[in-house]
């Protein structure tokens, strides 16, 4: 009842938390279409009644009740010299602002390792939140399950060049004169020292793991003594239970790291769990009347994590996630922030296609190729190695691994997952990581991010530094009413300037990126307040979506947009880590739900259907829900089973419409916008059963003879094989199609190359198509004009011609062979094909405006390709991880958890023998070829996809119905709500008759008001 009453409070609506937890996900719901919409529709109400809360955050708190959150982004978490970070370099970036060397906590990258060298020391250091809310007169917290002088909580009041000073032992003795350990700054200096509540781990380093005789919690309770604070030193759960009204707390609960959840020490004798720590926490803090900010870590996932110990991992990721609803429960979004993130990813894949349901702790169903049992969670390395390697040695064994499914203990919480590469530890991951906010400001939080950018994004939520952005923005716009009247006809000029692409996307990407820029303090802070200052001005726009792209990238999962970035920026001669896909400066970012009805991992025909058609279904099926049956010769429930995609939405509407892609035309992506077949492989007639032909039509003749495929207005792929030679009923589909089109209108066309694509000029109907089969992987495209055209080239073709008709149009365009390459392991042709794809959106943005044209980035799902090891900045990303002293063989950056690389890798080229099993990459001659492919531990002949979320980017017209975490589903009605369109049109339209005029009015003000702050900048 707490939370409803809190939610009631904040969004007006209940229905924010209430039917997006809903009790009715239970096993006897069933997933059909009907199912789809109403989900669907329900959470659109909610996004449309999100509204952004520039209330000043009084109490900050950065931290899957998370899930819910109104704003979603991604934190990009490269360190000045890696491009895997570790705890240290990003828990600065999160806290101080600045982004620094790895394993330096609290200071820049010009801090020298010699903390003598005072005057260098001093100017590299940097003031964490922690000082800021201090300054502010906020009360402060920290809470971790980790030691207290550990890596995360250390950053926010430690000024170190190395993490590992925990104690005065750790520090060379020749520096001890210079610098104090972590342990004593925490207690002696600000704004450690003035700490309202620590609670954690570590007791060690503050007594007996000293080597200066100094007893650091005596020191401690001498100087809250003297400060005559109300303060307590506590040990156990009891004792914490006991504190009511403290201003000065210390608890640590263990000598070293607390302990993992599944492990902990429950009763009154033990540990608090990190929900209980952050519960008293925040009910010490709130007995101040200046708001607080409250640290939480839970820090030992990682740690479970390193040990490849997936069981432990995810009960701390849940333990955590109950620390937030916990915070949540306590405290109201009108005054309190709370942001949740995380410092770096993991090796970690969700892989095979595990079907729903299936333990996610447990092993893939064997199919019939599979000789062995796999895992669904896999490492790209890490100590497990040994568990599942034969003989559970490095150098020997025939087949390395052991069978998983032969395991007694996996049910064991010491269990270790997978990994083919042995270390000690599990590298991190060096994808993007997510980031939830909810309350005052936290549409600060919906973009893709520097991860230094979360510490002035917090800064200016909580007006905690001066002449802030977030400060002036609220007093400006009291002022701004006042003043709308007068400056009406400047407003209209000024709405084209701040809303063109230009203006978000070229501020966003500055030339001053280059290879010679210094990454210190100045311009970690410069560039974050630039940032700052563009978030402020972001406006709901609430025009119609006239017109609507939707770019989906097959198999663009996070990773490798990450990737595909540091690619792009490397093919620039950049280091790479630090540039944008034009798309990641969109509006509006959110993160995507891909499984399917019956699989835990999507396939591309299931995931297309929900994002074209808005509801999820069964894998394999296009166009109809999880009720199709496998034989279409039931008529009933195949007729029953069909769902609209937008492509029919959007013709009803009198828009123009198109499909792009570099795949057969035929293939899953694009056949779900046309298409109604319970088995996506039916794309000629030779492909269906006998005995089903004469009740279902292959889906190259859906595209020609059925609505909606045969009103499109521009067709763009490959896949010319189906439409002719590879039929058995001898029709020629292309001249089928010509004399259809010749019968709707004069001015068609037919076309095979680049050149006769050029020539299209105001064409209504067009059909191209390129190649027999798929067109090609971008790296191999025949470029000349007698070849493909890229998929950038046919984007702006298409686009000409869409705009030719007044009623807008919708354009779907897929990137279709990023994926095709991740199945191959060919992660250089995967990151290219990305790249032209990344290409396409520009041109797209180029060629519209975002006042009438909603603009979808996504993808439909992810792949097992990981960035690990701890390469450095600017290390070429297809490149090998630099060997460490301990490391007797090579390692890629770019790993995969099975494929055909396998083959490649493995000693002999062989799946049964050989010794230490794998090839040295380092000795193989064609690594730079475009056929190389990368490592993968578990021999497939496809790699298969991953199971994470994917992300969304969206620009224009409604764009903020994209920045949560959403069912795949979803994005089919947020679409046709944008557009007004299909069956969620009414959802997005002006409620009343009388208030038709509103959205263009309201619009004029959010320009006005963001006129009126560039002009209170300048002056
Ligand atoms: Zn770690
Ligand atoms: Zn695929």
């Amino acid at each position: 009842m707490k939370i409803l009453s809190f939610i009631l409070f904040l969004f007006g609506p209940a229905l924010v938390f209430g039917v997006a937890l809903p009790d009715d996900r239970s096993a006897t719901r069933v997933e059909d279409k009907r199912t789809w919409y109403s989900d669907a529709k329900n959470r659109l109400q909610q996004e449309n009644a999100k509204k952004e809360n520039t209330n000043r955050a009084k109490n900050i708190i950065p931290a899957t009740s998370f899930e819910l959150f109104s704003n979603v982004g991604l934190i990009k978490t490269y360190s000045t010299d890696k491009q895997v970070t570790d705890s240290a370099a990003s828990a600065t970036a999160i806290l101080c602002g600045v982004k620094t060397k790895q394993g330096m906590l609290g200071v820049d990258q010009s801090a020298p390792e010699n903390p003598c060298d005072k005057k260098r020391f001093e100017a590299a250091k940097v003031e964490s939140i922690l000082t800021w809310a201090q300054k502010a007169g906020m009360r402060t917290g920290l809470v971790t399950t980790t030691r207290i002088t550990h890596a995360t909580p250390a950053a926010a009041y430690a000024k170190v060049p190395k993490r590992g000073w925990e104690s005065d032992t750790r520090i060379p003795e020749k520096y001890r004169s210079c610098v104090k350990d972590i342990a004593r700054q925490l207690v002696e200096d600000a704004p450690g020292k003035d700490l309202n509540v620590i609670f954690g781990g570590g007791l060690c380093q503050f007594v007996s793991c000293r080597s200066d005789t100094q007893n650091l919690i005596s020191n401690w309770k001498q100087r809250a003594n003297a400060e005559k604070k109300k303060s307590m030193f506590v040990m156990d759960k009891m004792q914490m239970d006991r504190l009511t009204n403290e201003t000065k707390v210390l608890g640590l609960f263990d000598s070293n790291h607390m302990s993992f959840d599944l492990e902990r020490d429950k009763t009154v004798a033990g540990q608090p769990s990190i929900a209980e720590m952050t519960a008293k926490a925040i009910s010490l803090l709130q007995n101040g009347d200046k708001g607080f900010f409250l640290m939480v870590e839970g820090g030992r996932i990682d740690h479970a994590h390193h040990l490849n110990l997936a069981k432990l991992a995810l009960a701390d990721a849940i333990s955590f996630e109950e620390a937030v609803q916990t915070a949540l429960n306590m405290t109201s979004s009108n005054d309190t922030l709370i942001v949740v993130t995380a410092d770096h990813s993991h090796t970690m894949t969700i892989n095979g296609y595990p079907d729903r349901g299936n333990d996610i702790l447990g092993l893939n169903k064997k199919t019939h190729n599979d000789a062995y049992a796999t895992e669904t969670l896999t490492y790209a390395n890490g100590p497990g190695f040994l568990k599942h390697r034969k003989n559970g040695t490095i150098e020997e064994g025939e087949y390395p691994w052991n069978d998983p499914s032969a395991m007694t203990d996996r049910n064991d919480s010491r269990y270790s997952h997978f990994a083919p590469i042995y270390k000690a530890h599990e590298s991190h991951g060096g994808e993007d990581v997510a980031i939830f906010a909810n309350g005052p400001f936290s549409h600060l939080f919906n973009g893709v991010y520097e991860q230094n950018y979360i510490a002035h994004a917090i800064s200016c939520a909580g007006q905690i530094v001066e002449n802030d952005q977030c400060w002036r923005l609220t007093v400006l716009g009291e002022r701004t009413t006042r003043l709308i009247v007068n400056l009406k006809m400047k407003i209209l000029r000024f709405i084209l300037f701040l809303f063109g692409p230009a203006l978000v996307l070229g501020v966003a990407l500055p030339d001053d990126r280059s290879a010679t820029r210094v990454e210190d303090k100045r311009t970690w802070y410069s560039d974050a307040k630039i940032r700052l200052q563009q978030e402020n001005a972001k406006k709901e726009n609430t025009n119609r979506a006239k017109n609507i792209i939707v770019f989906i990238g097959d198999g663009f999962g996070i990773s490798t947009i990450t990737a595909s970035r540091i690619y792009k920026g490397q093919l620039a001669g950049n280091k790479g880590e630090e540039s944008y896909h034009s798309f990641e400066l969109f509006s509006n970012v959110g993160l995507i739900k891909t499984y399917s009805t019956d699989k835990q991992v999507t396939d591309s025909a299931a995931s297309a259907t929900a994002i074209l058609c808005g509801v999820k279904t069964k894998q394999g099926m296009l166009g109809v829900d999880q009720s199709a049956p496998e034989n279409p010769c039931y008529k009933t429930r195949f007729e029953a089973a069909k769902v609209e995609s937008i492509l029919t939405w959007a013709q009803k509407a009198g828009m123009r419409t198109g499909l792009v892609t570099t795949t057969r035309i035929t293939h899953a992506t694009p056949a779900a916008t046309y298409a109604k077949v319970p088995d996506r492989g039916w794309e000629s007639d030779t492909r269906i059963p006998k005995k089903y032909r004469s009740c279902v039509k292959d889906i190259a003749r859906q595209l020609v003879e059925d609505a909606p495929g045969k009103d499109l207005n521009v067709i763009f792929g490959g896949g010319l094989c189906q439409f002719d030679e590879c039929r058995s009923d001898k029709q020629n589909l292309i001249s089928n199609w010509k004399q259809r089109a010749n019968a709707v209108t004069d001015k068609s066309m037919f076309v095979m190359d680049k050149m006769q694509m050029d020539r299209l000029t105001n064409e209504t109907k067009v059909l191209g198509l390129f190649d027999s089969n798929h067109m090609s992987f971008d790296l191999e495209r025949d470029k000349t004009v007698a070849g493909q055209p890229s998929i950038a080239e046919m984007t702006a073709k298409a686009i000409s011609l869409l705009q030719n008709g007044d009623k807008g149009f919708f354009l779907m365009v897929e990137g279709g062979r990023i994926d095709h390459a991740h199945h191959l392991n060919l992660a250089k042709l995967a990151l290219a094909d990305a790249i032209s794809f990344e290409e396409a959106v520009q041109t797209a943005l180029n060629m519209t405006s975002s006042n009438d044209t909603l603009i979808v980035v996504t993808a439909d799902h992810s792949h097992t390709m990981t960035i690990n090891g701890y390469p450095d900045r600017g290390n070429d990303i297809l490149g090998l991880n630099k060997k460490t002293h301990k490391d007797s063989y090579a390692t890629e950056t770019l790993t995969y958890a099975n494929g055909p690389g396998f083959l490649k890798h493995r000693k002999n080229g062989t799946i049964e023998e050989g010794e230490y099993p794998w090839n040295d990459p380092s000795a193989m001659t064609d690594r730079n070829d475009n056929s190389y492919s990368h490592f993968a531990p578990i021999n497939t002949a496809y790699e298969s996809h991953g199971g994470e979320d994917v992300a969304i980017f969206a620009n224009g017209p409604f764009s903020h119905l994209f920045n949560g975490v959403y069912e795949q589903s979803y994005i089919a009605h947020a679409i046709s709500c944008a557009g007004q369109i299909g069956p969620s049109a009414d959802l997005c339209q002006p409620s009343s008759p009388s208030s038709s005029h509103f959205g263009f009015k309201s619009f004029s003000f959010a320009s006005l008001l963001i006129f009126y702050l560039v002009l209170a900048t300048l002056f």
